[in-house]
């Protein structure tokens, strides 16, 4: 019997070469439903499996701030359960906090919060019926230490980290296992899908000076990080595959044991902070290329 696997967010990046690997899967184990927001995006995806994985791959819309469609794509799925949930979908918000709009405040809480929340809410029961599961979340590091211009973006990941230990806790008396797949930087379209301040839109009656030639640093950073040291969505992929292969499946995995782990271990070292602080703003604003 295979496994069915729901994932969210497949028109582009890490969902779409999950959904890719899983259903061309030579031993063919994977049922994949690749759900995206918007179905008018699924030709590259199709384009990636060449259609050759009719058995193995089927398309479903699903909004993850819409609970009518994910109960409609739920409803779609013909083996009436999920074994294997992955919730990626998800976007970014950078800039300074004075610029950022109440409504794009709320769109990024509501898309990658409460959007993660409510999808596993509607696959919760199922999967407590079954006594067995395993829910998947594309976390980031910047849900393990905050990032300056990534307020809201840090805000909605650490809340995340907060939900899925808390159910992880219950959820084991289940056989139900979560696993948080902590991301650094990959290379997809979260930097053209993430909502960005642009310096030239800002004005000095808006942000200070200051703050605007510090957000014109991070920029360059965050740049010159996309350009060296970011991962491909295939080493992402074969993280979620060590998870979801494991038999006893680990709550955190790291992709990119190079760059992040020491700034998350400098953290748990000093829980007051200080150092973490310190040591991200001369990361940060230094000026000097990563
Ligand atoms: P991406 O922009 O290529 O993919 C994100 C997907 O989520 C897109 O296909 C987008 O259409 C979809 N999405 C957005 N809003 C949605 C909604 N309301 N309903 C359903 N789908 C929606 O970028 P990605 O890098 O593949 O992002 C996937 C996940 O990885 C995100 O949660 C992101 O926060 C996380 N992540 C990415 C990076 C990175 O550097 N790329 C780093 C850490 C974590």
């Amino acid at each position: 019997e295979k496994k069915v696997v729901l994932i969210t967010g497949c028109s582009s990046g890490i969902g779409l070469s999950l959904a890719v690997r899983l259903a061309s899967d030579p031993t063919k184990t994977f049922k994949v439903y690749a759900t995206m927001r918007n179905l008018g995006k699924k030709e590259r995806l199709l384009e990636c499996v060449k259609g050759l994985h009719r058995d193995t791959l089927e398309i479903l819309q699903m909004d993850v701030t819409d609970q009518q469609s994910i109960l409609d794509a739920k409803e779609r799925v013909v083996e009436k359960r999920v074994d294997i949930l992955v919730c990626n979908a998800g976007l970014g918000l950078m800039g300074p906090l004075e610029v950022q709009s109440l409504n794009s405040m709320r769109h990024i809480l509501e898309v990658n919060l409460l959007g993660t929340i409510q999808t596993i809410q509607a696959f919760l029961a199922g999967m407590k019926a079954q006594e067995q599961g395993h829910i998947l979340v594309t976390g980031s590091t910047g849900g393990l230490h905050g990032l300056p211009f990534n307020e809201l973006y840090c805000a909605s990941k650490f809340a995340i980290e907060g939900a899925c230990e808390s159910l992880a806790i219950l959820l084991q008396h289940f056989n139900i296992n979560m696993s948080l797949i902590e991301c650094g930087p990959v290379n997809t379209d979260f930097l053209v899908n993430l909502q960005k301040a642009e310096l030239e839109d800002m004005s000095v009656e808006q942000v200070d000076g200051k703050t605007l030639s510090l957000y014109e640093k991070y920029l360059h950073h965050c740049n010159s990080v996309f350009q060296n040291a970011a991962q491909d969505t295939e080493d992402i992929v074969k993280v979620f595959l060590t998870a979801i292969q494991s038999p006893s499946p680990a709550f955190r995995y790291f992709t990119n044991s190079v760059v992040e782990p020491p700034l998350t271990k400098l953290k748990a070292a000093q829980p007051d902070g200080v150092q973490y602080i310190k040591a991200m703003s001369e990361i940060v604003f230094s000026g000097e290329e990563q």
